[in-house]
């Protein structure tokens, strides 16, 4: 593929931070940016060139969008198929591809693939009644986790099941299809970041550990506890996926890490990452920059490290102590313009760099 010129226009599906983050990085390179959301005032269309606001079902606004943009991408993998499905029939080069977002959408089929592609899962079976739910745990055993299958997202759509006294009813409390997954008594968690070029060339960030607070990620540092077996399992598994996939962009697994050094997959995000936000200033290129030079045809920077990283994330209310993080001069403060901090919203993200490497 040839490389997109400066001045060519990125196309953005969705308007919340990652996209804003992404645009920035974009504008950096010389490109223009176009967000599609169906949010009036986004995050990313406050600091884009354009935006189109409509309905990602609207067909007629979608091949407005197609006709402006030289590449989509999508900073959410719950765009429905039949947004992409449009996008590419009005003649738009999309990327990642539509299967990746398709099976990272469900978390039964994510599992599916997992399993097939020998990375190991916890237990699951599909959900689709009260019954199926008695079968599950009759095989699986409690503690488990009940999730909907599709559309959770950061803890939602989450039922834990510690005995056989919480499984009653619980499917229609789920109110969707599900998937129970045996709960995984991990040591701790872990995300890999990796990027794939058209031509197959690909860069991987260093595995970062994550803390996650009510289902949220709250922290995330580097190095993680991890011994260098473990690390390369966890890069080997994103190759392979990316593999898998044709996938062009960055995309993101998350694992649970057993206290012998097992993994244990837990999701894949066919897109930039949250626990990736350290890699702003925490690396020689971000995840941002790495994504738009891969849907480009650029090629890669270095993904490396160059210090001891603490990311915490300002969840609602946490964003309120912005003048006590700005007056701390190791703190990179990052904002997302969010016009009001609701309980559990992330609102904002603050990095620290330590001993540089
Ligand atoms: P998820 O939305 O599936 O990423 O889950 C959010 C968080 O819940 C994870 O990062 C874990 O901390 C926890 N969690 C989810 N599934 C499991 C599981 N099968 N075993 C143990 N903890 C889990």
């Amino acid at each position: 593929m040839n490389p997109l010129p400066p001045g060519s226009t990125i196309g953005i599906l969705g308007g919340g931070q990652l996209g804003r983050m992404l645009a920035i990085a974009a504008a950096q390179l010389g490109f223009d940016v176009c967000i599609f959301t169906d949010e009036p005032d986004s995050p990313a269309s406050r600091v884009a060139a354009k935006t189109i606001v409509g309905n990602y079902l609207d067909h007629a606004a979608l091949a407005d969008f197609a006709r402006r943009v030289h590449v989509v991408t999508t900073e959410f993998e719950n765009v429905p198929a039949e947004t992409l499905e449009t996008l590419i029939a009005a003649g738009a080069r999309v990327a990642p591809t539509p299967n990746a977002l398709a099976v990272a959408q469900d978390r039964f089929d994510e599992k599916s693939y997992f399993q097939s592609a020998g990375i190991a899962t916890p237990p699951f079976k599909a959900i689709g009644s009260q019954e199926d739910l008695d079968a599950a745990i009759a095989e699986i055993g409690v503690p488990a986790i009940l999730k909907t299958r599709r559309l959770g997202y950061d803890g939602r759509g989450q039922i834990r099941i510690n005995s056989l006294a919480d499984a009653k009813g619980a499917y229609e409390r789920l109110g969707a299809p599900g998937i129970l997954e045996g709960f995984c008594p991990f040591e701790r968690e872990i995300s890999v970041i990796g990027v794939r070029g058209a031509g197959s060339a690909t860069s991987f960030f260093e595995a970062c550990e994550n803390e996650h607070s009510g289902g949220i990620l709250s922290r995330t540092t580097l190095p993680a506890k991890i011994d260098a077996f473990t690390a390369d399992a966890a890069e080997r598994a994103v190759f392979l996926t990316m593999e898998a996939f044709d996938y062009v962009g960055v995309l993101t697994i998350e694992f649970f890490v057993m206290s012998d050094g097992a993994l244990v997959a837990n999701e894949m995000a066919p897109r930039v990452h949250n626990s990736g936000h350290w890699t702003i200033e925490g690396a020689v290129t971000s995840q941002f920059e790495q994504h738009i030079r891969a849907i480009a045809g650029w090629p890669f920077g270095s993904s490396k490290r160059i210090a001891a990283i603490e990311m915490l994330n300002l969840i609602g209310e946490d964003a309120n102590t912005w003048p006590q993080l700005a007056a701390d001069p190791t703190a990179r403060l990052h904002l997302y313009g969010k016009r009001d901090a609701r309980a559990g919203r992330k609102m904002g993200h603050v990095t620290k760099l330590k001993s540089h490497l």
